[in-house]
């Protein structure tokens, strides 16, 4: 750098600036830290101000090191040097750092190297190289610093990744009015539109503009100001975009009207943007279809399935920000990071703040929505929450936050803590109270996207739905089936419970006779509306599956000392390892007989109605010995056979060791399995799925001894063993055994690659989940023929 510049570290007449600068593999915006102005001095700020003839700048640049070094390095509470500022602009009676003067700066200098003195006990190195090692040991521990953990944790980024550190020569965005800095996209990180987006900020360092502090100026206002530098930067942005083949995000500073590149990463973008971008690099020959489809993140797609405010509603307005991240949510404001977690226990919560930086991460994570006084689209609120997918709205200018009273007033109105608000990042409106959202329709380049995704997956993709709404919902979302319909969810209606318990607690044959034959045609109702929601598609039942307890009210409120005394005898310690599943059916076997004739006549009555014979799956949930699925089959066999007969297949869900390991016996009286991977999991780790989280499994995930929630993500390991005997076996004894699984897991993109890799049938997944499960299947297919991992943009 000496060589290329002339200019000499640590030199006194024509000193060299350097930066440190983190550089981690995945980009992780703000999270790890940055030194600028190393290799001032006293002395070097007296040469600089010789060479430059600028002593404002000079010293201000110094006053910058003591501040960033001395809170980045030696670890002193930035809070201290900023109050000397504010303490110098009332004793000068100024509001701007602009208006701060020369001798000012060499004032703070002097102020400055005594809190070091202070807080440290020793001087503030004026060694140049002693400067450069400090600064890099620091940059290189913030990986580990609190933030940029709980961060990779959010995004599944691995802690062992470690990260580059870049020493970099400073340039000057804020050397004189011919100089400024910026952050610019090649493309709308918002909506993917192609042409410049960003902004920037005369005679500011970079700083200025990613904290959000100063509100900067959009780029199109560059062209006139800066037009040899716009063009400059035009055509190298462009440029890193083909060479990348992806939208980047620049920063940059103009020094004397002469252009810098700092850096270049791969663009956090919203979904609506990611599609946008892939389908026109497709569309431009950039790259082909398969691309695109590896470059969606799953998660991402999620975003576009998000609410909107109900355009049908008028809604008053309290104020208008930048829109900076899509989506509305409505929640209770919350004014400190810290405090979003325990209040989102209750209820949503919108962060409000002047600005975010870093530190407020987790409370970006636990907010439904953002809202900030300050800062720009680049600002940190507006990066983190668009690649979260949560609405934010950025530079409120009628928003005036006071932290210290927690209270803040917005466009004349005052909020408090727990006042409800709504926001909406699509448009930037800000409304008091809450307001009816809409679920928005995708677009195009979703449907696109989704459609070479469609052609790209080897697995199935359907749903879990219990009801003729979730049915519907799935059918839309391009569910291919129900793989999962609970049937106890039916049993839990208000108008149902009540017969459900006399048919519990009857203490005759007849009694409870009587009570299933008024649930027969309700349940009947019921799967009409589902059958005839997924015409032409297989629809899965699961016959009734949890502990009977589950129906019953609590003991303390039965007043009648029989029925007291029937609900005690049916207690069980460990219910879920108790009568339930097929357990239950084989002992009661008239409420498995009564939802098999429902099953039948809804089928038979769909049929007639549509002329479409409703394609159906029934199956046994909690199997673990060949005797029950034999007995189980004969019984619905029998049944089915009685009330005249439908095609149906019959099959288990696979949810107990026993069951996976002695598959090839189950396999022979089954025409599928699905492996209900919630219970699978619980039951092979001897994780209690109910009380797991929030106690030692917190602890687990906090502390690194397992990587990833098992109920979320599929332990391939352990449970994924099971899984990969039980196919091997079960299809070994039955060669055109079907096999899927309706877990949680089947909407997790990490446990669908390996469901693509143990080679299942499909995945069932929430209605919701629907999409991403068919662009995770497709990303393991396509991960399968081209192994050149393509990095995302980390969220
Ligand atoms: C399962 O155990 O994975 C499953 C799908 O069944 P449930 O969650 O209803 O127990
Ligand atoms: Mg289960």
């Amino acid at each position: 750098l000496e060589a290329r510049t002339g200019k000499r570290f640590g030199s006194e007449t024509n000193p060299l600036l350097l930066s440190v600068r983190s550089g981690g593999p995945i980009s992780m915006p703000g999270m790890m830290e940055t030194v600028l102005n190393l290799g001032m001095s006293r002395d070097t700020a007296r040469g600089l101000a010789r060479v430059t003839g600028d002593r404002r700048f000079a010293y201000d640049a110094y006053r910058r090191l003591l501040q960033m070094y001395g809170s980045v390095v030696a670890g002193i509470d930035g809070a201290r040097f900023e109050l000397a500022i504010e303490q110098l602009k009332e004793r000068r009676r100024i509001e701007l750092d602009s208006q701060l003067t020369a001798s000012d700066f060499i004032e703070l200098a002097g102020w400055f190297e005594e809190i070091f003195r202070e807080e440290t006990g020793a001087e503030f190195p004026a060694d140049s190289h002693e400067q450069l090692t400090s600064a890099v040991r620091a940059v290189f521990a913030s990986w580990d610093a609190p933030r940029a953990r709980v961060y990779r944790h959010e995004y599944r980024i691995s802690d062992e990744l470690g990260t580059a550190v870049n020493v970099m020569q400073m340039v000057f965005g804020n050397r004189d009015a011919r100089s400024a800095t910026g952050v610019c996209f090649s493309r709308s990180p918002a909506t993917g539109e192609p042409g410049l987006f960003g902004e920037f900020l005369v005679d500011a360092q970079g700083e200025d503009v990613v904290a959000g502090i100063r509100t900067p100026e959009p780029i199109d206002r560059m062209h006139g100001l800066f037009p040899l530098a716009y063009e400059q930067l035009e055509r190298a942005v462009g440029e890193l975009e083909r060479h990348y083949r992806d939208v980047q995000d620049v920063e940059f500073t103009i020094e004397h009207d002469r252009l810098f590149l700092l850096q270049t990463r791969g663009a956090k973008r919203t979904a609506a943007a990611a599609l946008r971008a892939a389908v026109s690099f497709v569309d431009e020959g950039v790259i082909e279809d398969h691309e695109a489809v590896r470059r969606i993140e799953p998660a991402a797609i999620e975003q576009l399935l998000h609410p909107a405010i109900d355009p049908a509603i008028p809604v008053d307005v309290a104020a208008i920000g930048l829109a900076a991240s899509p989506g509305a949510a409505c929640g209770a404001v919350v004014f400190d990071a810290d405090d979003v977690a325990a209040a989102a226990e209750l209820k949503d919560v919108i962060l409000v703040r002047p600005e975010t930086t870093a530190d407020d991460i987790h409370g970006l994570i636990g907010a439904v929505g953002v809202l900030t006084a300050r800062g720009g689209m680049t600002s940190h609120a507006a990066v983190v929450a668009r690649g979260m997918g949560k609405p934010c709205i950025a530079g409120c200018a009628a928003l005036h936050v006071d932290i210290e009273n927690r209270t803040a007033e917005l466009g004349g109105h005052v909020l408090v803590e727990g006042d409800v608000i709504t926001v909406d990042g699509t448009t930037g409106r800000v409304v008091l109270g809450a307001v009816p959202l809409v679920e928005p329709k995708p677009n195009d380049d979703f449907e696109l996207v989704l459609q070479w995704a469609d052609e790209a997956r080897a697995l199935g993709v359907r749903a879990n739905a219990d009801t003729p709404d979730d049915a519907r919902r799935a059918r839309q979302n391009g569910a291919e089936g129900i793989g999962l319909c609970r049937t106890e969810h039916m049993f839990m209606a208000e108008d149902r419970l009540p017969v459900v318990r006399q048919m519990i607690l009857a203490s005759t044959d007849m009694e409870r006779s009587a009570a299933l034959a008024r649930l027969l045609p309700m349940q009947q109702r019921d799967f009409e509306e589902i059958f005839e929601a997924m015409s032409g598609l297989p629809v899965t039942v699961r016959l009734l599956d949890p502990p009977l307890h589950e129906f019953l009210p609590p003991l303390e409120e039965i007043e009648d000392e029989s029925t007291r005394e029937r609900v005690a005898s049916l207690h069980e310690a460990n219910p879920m390892l108790g009568t339930r599943g097929c357990r239950l059916g084989l002992q009661w076997p008239g409420i498995y007989e009564m939802q098999v004739r429902a099953i039948v006549r809804a089928a038979r009555t769909v049929e007639a109605r549509t002329g479409v014979a409703p394609e159906i799956e029934i199956m046994h949930p909690l199997v673990a010995f060949e005797q029950e699925l034999v007995r189980l089959r004969e019984l619905t066999a029998r049944t089915v056979a009685e009330e005249g007969g439908i095609s149906y297949l019959c099959g288990t869900m696979i949810e107990l060791p026993r069951a996976a390991l002695r598959a090839g016996d189950l396999a022979r009286h089954a025409d599928f399995f699905s492996f209900g991977t919630n219970d699978l999991t619980q039951t092979t780790l001897g994780f209690s799925r109910d009380d797991a989280q929030g106690r030692f499994l917190t602890y687990y995930l906090e502390h690194g001894v397992l990587p990833e929630d098992p109920f979320a993500t599929l332990d391939v390991e352990g449970v994924g063993e099971l899984v990969r005997v039980a196919v091997e076996r079960g299809r070994a004894a039955n060669p055109d055994l079907h096999v899927g699984v309706c877990g949680e897991h089947g909407g997790d993109p990490a446990s669908i690659a390996f469901c693509h890799e143990v080679g299942l049938d499909y995945v069932s997944c929430s209605p919701f989940r629907v999409p991403v499960a068919r662009l995770a299947a497709a990303q393991a297919a396509l991960a399968d023929v081209n192994e050149t991992a393509y990095v995302p943009a980390g969220g």
